[in-house]
């Protein structure tokens, strides 16, 4: 079975395929076949988790798996949410958003905050009960960089109970407990189920 990923993150890409491919499910980037992004207008991860994957099974005819994800800082209301990516505005740019997200917290007590993953997967476009996944880490946000795994926010992401920050965890470490490998296992588990894999 060949499933589309709404993403050309290679990242994202292998971690799916090293967990689908014990069903004999392949997972194949939109980018393959000249996808272009889905348009992600929405205020809420799963509504554009949801346009992501109708838009990706929609225009290869293939069942489709699509994510969304961003960290909420709880004294920011959530903030920056959907919005992760591009914080500091256009284009997105890893540095200018830790810098905001530092300025925003200036003076700040409450430094509670999460990562969100959602996943969804579709069998087709109109799919009427798409199979939907979400995942959270907690953490809490720091001032200053602390190592240089991962990416987005993880230098500042600290794990209180760990001592460390998401960036110096190894990928296979990050993945056990991230919001992103939360949500996969999820959906691994009722795409089983429900698709009969
Ligand atoms: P996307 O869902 O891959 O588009 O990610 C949205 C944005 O959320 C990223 O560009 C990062 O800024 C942030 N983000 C999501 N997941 C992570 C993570 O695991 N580490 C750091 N930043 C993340």
């Amino acid at each position: 079975m060949k499933i589309v990923l709404a993403s050309n993150n290679k990242g994202k890409l292998s971690e799916f395929n090293r967990l689908l491919s014990p069903l004999n499910i392949e997972v194949h980037p939109q980018g393959e076949f000249n996808i272009p992004a889905a348009e992600e207008p929405y205020g809420t991860f799963l509504e554009n988790c949801l346009a992501k994957a109708r838009h990706a099974a929609k225009l290869t005819g293939l069942p489709a798996i699509a994510d969304d994800s961003g960290i909420c800082v709880n004294a920011l209301g959530g903030a920056p949410g959907v919005h992760s990516a591009r914080f500091a505005g256009e284009p997105g740019n890893d540095q200018r958003n830790n810098a905001l997200l530092v300025e925003k917290l200036k003076g700040v007590a409450d430094r509670s905050a999460h990562y969100t993953c959602v996943l969804v997967a579709v069998r087709s476009a109109e799919d009427p009960e798409p199979i939907i996944a979400e995942g959270r880490w907690y953490g809490e946000v720091i001032d200053s960089p602390r190592g240089d795994g991962g990416f987005g926010y993880d230098p500042y992401f600290l794990l209180p109970q760990v001592g460390k920050t998401a960036a110096e965890l190894t990928a296979d470490e990050k993945n056990a407990v991230s919001h992103r490998g939360i949500a996969m296992v999820k959906l691994m588990d009722e795409m089983k189920k429900r698709w009969a894999l």
